[in-house]
């Protein structure tokens, strides 16, 4: 057997995919005290939230205020999900606060026209423009394909269409590609081809997997990418998050389960397992419902060896 890589990056996106995707709107105090709480664990990288329409999401129409009012801390990037020029010039505003921008679209057609309305190539035209100006004021670039591992209304999805996309945005400067898993589709076999490809095909950017539990697959794509080669991760605690199309497309893989087995592997995340599992035992007070993580649930391993 191979041995694992020693250290794995993880970016805590559930402030932007969680608090988005909650069916009740949560407070501005509420947010930036959990924020302020998940960049005291040792994360070092966090989607603090978007600047998108407030008709469209309402859930995140604080997103200016949230951002000028979570606590700075050193060694913690922030990085905001813009959907368009617009949202560059509203989170320009604070651009002492961000360190780094994502931007977004689908891999497969009928996904993209039902989560932003328009076609892949408009898409594109504008991203690749908004991602040119934000490296101009000197952000770094991360784009997010959503359906790269499948779509819920095309089915399939053609890798080398993947890379293509990811391509065109890394020619305009971003920097990282994230693989997103948007509607829990993906299989540990197919993630475990598909990263040695997009390497081949996108040798100088970051390559980052964002997965999805909504078919109880999440943990084991982690461990596909990571034995593919992948040492980066999108994932969100206490396992919030989704999409909002279809609707049923629950839950990002939660990021102390994800730390957990990763630690438990001897991979190194840099992050305090039981202050996170504290942040989402906090967020699930909060909420008012049961989150759905697993070390929530069970507790981290160590607990358990002191009991
Ligand atoms: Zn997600």
């Amino acid at each position: 057997m191979i041995a694992p890589p020693t250290e794995a990056l993880i970016r805590e996106v559930g402030p932007r995919d969680g608090f988005q995707n909650e069916p009740e709107i949560i407070s501005t105090d509420d947010k930036v005290a959990i924020i302020d709480k998940l960049t005291a664990t040792g994360l070092s990288r966090i989607e603090i939230t978007s600047f998108v329409r407030p008709d469209v999401i309402p859930q995140l129409a604080d997103g200016a205020e949230v951002l000028s009012r979570v606590q700075r801390r050193e060694g913690v990037s922030f990085s905001v999900l813009i959907p368009n020029r617009r949202g560059l010039e509203n989170a320009l505003a604070q651009r002492e606060r961000i360190d780094e921008i994502s931007v977004f679209l689908s891999a497969s057609e009928t996904h993209n026209m039902k989560n932003v309305n328009r076609t892949i190539g408009q898409s594109l035209a504008e991203l690749t423009g908004v991602v040119g100006d934000a490296r101009k004021d000197g952000l770094r670039c991360v784009a997010v394909i959503s359906t790269s591992f499948g779509c819920p209304y095309e089915g399939h999805v053609d890798p080398e269409r993947v890379f293509e996309i990811a391509g065109a945005l890394a020619e305009a400067g971003a920097s990282e590609i994230g693989f997103g898993d948007t509607t829990g589709m993906a299989n540990p076999l197919q993630v475990g081809e598909f990263f040695p490809l997009a390497e081949n095909a996108l040798p100088d950017v970051q390559l980052t997997a964002h997965f999805h539990n909504t078919r109880g697959q999440g943990l084991a794509n982690v461990l596909a990418a990571l034995w593919a080669g992948c040492t980066s991760f999108e994932s969100s605690f206490g396992e919030l998050g989704g999409c909002p199309v279809p609707p049923g497309s629950t839950g990002n893989v939660a990021t102390e389960d994800v730390v957990s087995m990763l630690e438990e592997m001897g991979v190194s995340t840099g992050i305090d397992l039981p202050a996170l599992v504290e942040c989402s035992r906090e967020m699930q007070e909060r909420l008012g419902r049961r989150l759905t993580s697993h070390v929530l649930t069970a507790g981290p391993v160590e607990w358990a060896d002191k009991a």
